[in-house]
C-alpha cells in the first residue's frame, strides 16, 4: 500500500495519505516561483479527500493565468507552503513535493510552464514538456 506523509519546517502542520499520487509535475510558472522562493516547484497531485491534514493552515488565494482561483496553504508559524488547490481541479490537492518524507514517491511525469523557466534551471530531457498546465 502506498503511504505518504510530510510536514512543514516547524512541524506544526503535518499530513498523511494512503493515496498514490495521480500526477506529479515540475512547474516552472512564475506563481510557483514567487510562492515557494524556489526556481521551480514539484507538485504531487492526489485526491483531496484522501489527504489527512493535522493542524490548521493559513491560505492565500489568487487567480491563475486562466482565471481559476488558486488557494495556497501554508503554515502560519514557519511559512512553509504545503498544499495548493485549483478550482479547475476540483477534488484534487497538490502537495509541494519538498515536504514529502517518502522521497522515492516523488516521480515527476512532466515539466510544465516551461516557457517561464529561468534559463539556468536544468530540465530533465527524459520528461515531456508543456507550455502550460495540462487541463487534466
Ligand atoms: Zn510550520
Ligand atoms: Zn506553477
Amino acid at each position: 500500500m502506498s503511504f505518504i506523509s510530510g510536514k512543514c519546517l516547524c512541524g506544526n502542520i503535518s499530513y498523511q495519505s494512503f493515496a498514490e499520487p495521480e500526477f506529479t509535475a515540475n512547474c516552472h510558472c512564475t506563481d510557483c516561483r514567487a510562492a515557494t522562493g524556489a526556481v521551480y516547484s514539484t507538485i504531487c497531485f492526489i485526491k483531496a479527500d484522501q489527504l489527512t491534514i493535522n493542524g490548521k493552515t493559513k491560505t492565500f488565494q489568487h487567480l491563475s493565468d486562466r482565471g481559476n482561483t488558486m488557494t495556497k496553504h501554508f503554515c502560519p508559524t514557519c511559512g512553509s507552503q504545503l498544499f495548493g488547490e485549483n478550482t479547475a481541479r476540483n477534488g484534487m490537492i497538490g502537495i509541494r513535493a519538498g515536504s514529502i518524507d517518502q522521497i522515492d514517491k516523488i516521480k515527476p511525469s512532466r515539466q510544465v510552464y516551461i516557457s517561464s523557466r529561468i534559463p539556468s534551471t536544468p530540465i530533465d530531457s527524459e520528461l515531456p514538456v508543456s507550455h502550460r498546465m495540462p487541463e487534466n
